[in-house]
């Protein structure tokens, strides 16, 4: 029996979290419109990005906020995402949502805030597609594990972990990227881990830096928010980074 043998995790297209090489996934906080996201997507390819997100379904703080384009901005996801052969990540904010979801995206994604929602983990288990767990707002290490093992002991045992950031005293950055946790999950469960900078910090400035440390450490990958025109974006602006951000990532990971 093979110990402690890292659990990658493959999507259709051949991209694999887990091993040498780190997943890139980028692309704006909420798909703005049609136009929006294929522009997005055109960019991002020639970039080198490896994975468009978008979020569709978006769990904002304030109600009479932007909640998202719902699932016909799923369906620009997906046009996206074929026309330019990237495959995409969105968040599922509901269990009620899981099954329609299913042909739109290529990895589910659980945000910050549905961490403990067990009856969607327990069902994201009985799916056969990726699982993108961030860490809850102020989940310890060992509420973070036991939520993925709700998804892998339902039966899907395809789960990252993504660190966005957890709430401290300190109001000068929205949330602390914590590394350190990130590496310990890592050693912890053998399975592929990844940082959120945008979320981790709140703003654009640290982001660069942040991935950096993050891959440096020995993450699988990292997940940022950006756009074509980061101030103008309709959701996170403060933390969206530009093209010249993200190729200056792309160089340093490549
Ligand atoms: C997001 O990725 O857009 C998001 C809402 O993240 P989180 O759940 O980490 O706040
Ligand atoms: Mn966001």
């Amino acid at each position: 029996m093979e110990i402690n043998k890292k659990k990658t995790v493959k999507l259709n297209n051949g991209i694999e979290f887990g091993l040498d090489k780190k997943i890139i996934i980028a692309g704006p906080c909420s798909i703005e419109s049609r136009e929006h996201i294929l522009i997005e997507a055109e960019n991002l390819k020639n970039l080198g990005v490896d994975i468009l997100r978008g979020g569709a379904f978006k769990p904002r703080t304030n109600p009479r906020d932007f909640q998202g384009l719902g699932f016909e901005g799923l369906e620009f996801l997906k046009e996206a995402g074929d026309k330019y052969d990237l495959p995409v990540i969105s968040e599922v904010t509901s269990e009620e949502y899981i099954d329609d979801m299913y042909d739109f995206v290529d990895i589910y994604q659980v945000g910050a805030r549905n961490m403990y929602n067990y009856e969607l983990l327990k069902k994201l288990g009985k799916v056969d597609k990726p699982v993108l767990l961030k860490r809850g707002l102020s989940a310890t290490i060992n509420e973070w594990i036991f939520a993925s093992e709700y998804i892998s002991q339902a039966g899907n045992d395809k789960i990252i972990f993504c660190e966005r950031g957890i709430r401290s005293f300190d109001s000068a950055t929205r949330n602390v990227l914590d590394i350190g946790g990130a590496v310990l999950v890592q050693q912890m469960t053998n399975r592929p881990v990844i940082a959120d900078p945008s979320h981790g910090s709140g703003l654009r400035h640290l982001v660069y830096p942040l991935a950096k440390a993050s891959l440096a450490a020995g993450l699988d990958g990292i997940m940022v928010e950006s756009h074509f025109n980061p101030k103008e974006a309709m959701t996170d602006s403060d933390q969206c980074i530009s093209y010249d951000t993200l190729g200056e990532i792309l160089k340093y990971v490549r």
